[in-house]
Order: structure tokens, then sequence, then C-alpha cells
């Protein structure tokens, strides 16, 4: 719950691990000022009512469930371990792996449905037992706490359930993927009470928050262009609504600005060379509030 002395705000995130660095960046470039402490317990938000509590992973759906925190950061695949059914406020972009089922590379297995019957050994046994049920398919599910990928080579069990970003882990470890289980990155969630209660508190965090990340996937663009090139350029560039045209001091020239998807710039450059432009500057945005 908010804190009934101050009326300000709690967030909890982690303190360990690799959600840590890309959170503070998230919250730093949200333009909330705090110190980070060495990141132990609470660190006051001097430009915002807000206290960010620094937890253990683990601990963070358990503070917002709790109600010590009105909001936490996490993992989608700890939320769905932990059953908690937490208001999912935001997907933040960063942290993405998946929990995936794989088996050494010289098992005859194919897909999922070739496990049935087989020990799956895994550290998400609830969302792995949730999958598995859902697809009809009986395995026996081992759990484990770490170093899920040895657990073939020790006998353990025939196939795992682990996270996997880049797949170089399973790869290094002689193991193969044969299906999806669950896609996870960080979300942003809520306590029930605290949604209900301070929702005008909690939507201005958010829109701090969504500001950065609908920033984070795009970019500025500028360029100069005889006017008569309008039309073809006009439709190379839908920006949030519509491009910018500004006449330039150079008769017959313009000015473009436009907002494009960060992906799609280099391949939009020549495109824009092409249809007339030149002197193409491509800019960073801090934020965006539509
Ligand atoms: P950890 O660093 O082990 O504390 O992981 C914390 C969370 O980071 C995990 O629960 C996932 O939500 C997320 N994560 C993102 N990428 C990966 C990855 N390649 N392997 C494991 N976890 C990841």
């Amino acid at each position: 719950m908010t804190d009934p002395s101050t009326g300000r705000l709690r967030l909890a995130v982690p303190n360990k691990g690799r959600l840590v660095e890309p959170t503070l960046r998230l919250l730093h470039d949200a333009g909330l000022i705090f110190e980070e402490h060495e990141r132990t317990l609470v660190s006051r938000v001097q430009n915002f009512d807000l206290d960010i509590l620094f937890v253990r992973t683990n601990d963070v759906i358990e503070f917002v469930g709790d109600g010590v925190a009105d909001l936490g950061i996490t993992g989608i695949d700890l939320l769905s371990e932990s059953g908690a059914e937490l208001p999912q406020v935001r997907f933040l972009g960063y942290g993405r792996c998946r929990l995936a089922a794989a088996v050494p590379n010289d098992a005859p297995y194919r897909s999922v449905a070739d496990l049935a019957g087989l020990r799956v050994a895994t550290a998400h046994p609830q969302t792995a037992r949730r999958f598995f049920a859902s697809e009809g398919i009986q395995v026996d599910i081992i759990p484990i706490s770490g170093a899920v990928e040895v657990a073939p080579r020790l006998g353990l069990a025939e196939a795992i359930v682990d996270l996997v970003s880049s797949g170089s882990t399973l790869v290094m470890n002689g193991l193969r993927q044969v299906g999806d289980v669950l896609a996870s990155e960080a979300v942003m969630v809520a306590n029930p009470t605290a949604e209900r209660e301070r929702s005008d508190d909690l939507a201005a965090i958010d829109t701090m928050i969504s500001a950065v990340i609908a920033a984070r996937s795009r970019k500025y663009l500028m360029m100069n262009a005889p006017a008569s090139h309008l039309p073809e350029l006009g439709a190379l560039l839908p920006a949030l609504e519509s491009p910018t045209v500004i006449p330039l001091a150079h008769e017959g020239m313009i000015a473009i600005h436009s907002v494009v998807g960060a992906d799609d710039v280099w391949g939009l450059l020549p495109r824009l060379k092409a249809a007339g432009a030149s002197g193409i500057l491509v800019l960073p945005i801090e934020k965006i509030v539509p």
C-alpha cells in the first residue's frame, strides 16, 4: 500500500540480475531523479511523490501483491510462475526472452508432443505444468532451481524447459529447442487496490514510462527537398499523423520533418534520397506523449 505516513507511491524494482540495469535506465530516462544508494532498500524520487524499493527480483510480485508496493517491475515469466493475477499496466520492451522446451541434440524428439511420458526438468514448474496440461501432453515435471541446462547430462530428465534469449546457452550445452512455452519481457504490474484507489497517480507514472518506450522505437527525420517532390516524399513518410512541411528561404525548397519507426530508418534513407531528399538528419526522440 501507499506509505500512509507520506502518501507517496511505492514502486518495487529488482536489486540484482538482468532486469536491474535496463529498469534503472528506463526510470532515469522517464525523468525521475533519484539516487541508487548501492541499490539497497528505498530510494526517494526527488521530483515525484514516489519511493523506489529495491528488492529481490522474485520478491517484486509478492511486495506488489501484498500491497507493500503499489507498482512493481518484473518479468512475465516470473509473474506466470507465481500465479499472481496482478493487473499488467505496461509491457516495457526489455528483458525479452522465452521459456523454451529443449532436448539433447542427439535425442529423437522433434516437437513438444514427442515429450509425452518423459521427465522435464525446469525452474519454472508451474508454468511448464500449465503449458503441457493445456497442450494435453502428459509429462513428469522435475522442479530444479538452477543449472537446468545440465539436467539431461546428469540423467535427471530427458528434456528441459528453460529461459532462452539468443539460444547460445542451449547450443553450448548440446541442446536443441523443440518448442516455445512462453514469451517473456519486463512488465509493470500494479496492486489491485492501488489501481482502483490511486488510478490518477498510477496513470501519471505510466504516462512517463510509456512516453519513453514509445520514443525508443522511433526516430525523428529532418530533410530538405524541392517542393515539387513533396508528393513522393510524403508517401514515404507517414509520421505520427502527417509530416511537417516548412518552406525554406531558398525559393522552391522545403524542409520536411517526420517521425518514423527506428527499424525502418535504414530502409527509408536510400528511398528518400532517390525521391529527392538531401541533408537528411536522423535524431533520437526523448519522449512521445500521443
Ligand atoms: P536474473 O538475471 O536471473 O535475475 O533474471 C531476471 C529476469 O530477467 C528473468 O526472470 C527474465 O524475466 C529476464 N531475462 C531476460 N533475458 C533473460 C535470459 N537470457 N535468461 C534469463 N532471464 C532473462
